[in-house]
């Protein structure tokens, strides 16, 4: 993606490198609980014990040190992307009679504390409503890459950050509160479809973000997307994990929807075609 000296996000509150107080590794992000679902399928025990464990191992503060170039050209490309997301869903809300409200961002270090809770590399990049505020240990990406066989680049960083500014405009518009309140009254499977309706639909957005960003798009972006997307299908994920995919257990999505609908956003750049919950 073409990005160096375009404009930059002031949203954005680098905490990498400084100390954090932070503990507890909870709730879900761009992936299912990765570490979880590795302990549970495995039947090593039950939720709250391997919450008390992860409690456990986190570190409570990091050592203070300064940023690399590479880390800091990274902080950069990070806010001409939510700069660019700021832009693009500022134009749709003001053509549909709204104005956007600019989520914040927050990078981190190992662990950080949130209004939703205490948060952790491990927990993966994820967009708080509490604070509305996304959130992200960018070391995430290499693990992406090593770990859950994403090709990488910077349009794989570009793309999860588009979907975790999805799920903001799903809250802003008050699709995340209304899907809330139905999974209440629901089984869980039920209650994990429309979740996976969700995830999708951020997906949908995070293409729609790449549609009106096509001017600044080079050769491999979309391809670097997909692959990201593909990696964080409920279904390769458990493949890697544990081996064997249970379906009503997706809440994310498979890797072939995760896509599609990236795709479909990406193709029509319209968000009435957003439709994720049939
Ligand atoms: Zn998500």
């Amino acid at each position: 993606m073409k990005w160096k000296g375009r404009q930059r996000s002031t949203n954005v509150d680098d905490r990498r490198g400084k100390s954090s107080g932070g503990k507890l590794a909870a709730g879900g992000g761009i992936i299912g609980l990765i570490f979880l679902a590795i302990q549970f399928f495995s039947g090593d025990g039950d939720v709250t014990d391997i919450l008390n464990q992860i409690q456990t191992q986190s570190p409570a503060t990091t050592e203070e040190r300064a940023l690399t170039p590479e880390e800091l050209e990274l902080g950069e490309f990070v806010e001409v992307v939510l700069k660019d997301t700021e832009d693009i869903w500022s134009n749709i809300f003001r053509e549909n009679g709204s104005s956007y409200r600019e989520p914040g961002m927050v990078l981190f270090t190992d662990a950080v504390n949130t209004a939703c809770g205490g948060a952790s590399a491990a927990s993966g990049p994820f967009y708080c409503p509490g604070d509305e505020k996304i959130y992200m240990d960018l070391r995430f990406f290499e693990e992406l890459r090593t770990r859950f066989g994403a090709q990488g680049g910077d349009f794989a960083i570009a793309y999860v950050i588009a979907h975790e500014v999805g799920h903001h405009v799903q809250h802003i518009t008050g699709t995340a509160g209304e899907v809330r309140t139905q999974q209440q009254r629901m089984s869980q499977g039920q209650a994990n479809e429309l979740s996976v309706g969700l995830e999708l639909q951020a997906d949908f957005y995070a293409g729609v973000w790449a549609h009106h960003n096509r001017e600044y798009l080079e050769e491999g972006d979309i391809e670097e997307a997909l692959s990201a997307a593909s990696a964080v299908g409920d279904d390769a994920i458990q493949k890697r994990t544990s081996g064997r995919v249970v379906p009503d257990s997706f809440t994310h999505g498979t890797s072939a929807q995760r896509m599609e609908w990236f795709k479909r956003g990406y193709r029509s750049g319209d968000i009435r075609q957003g439709n994720t919950f049939q």
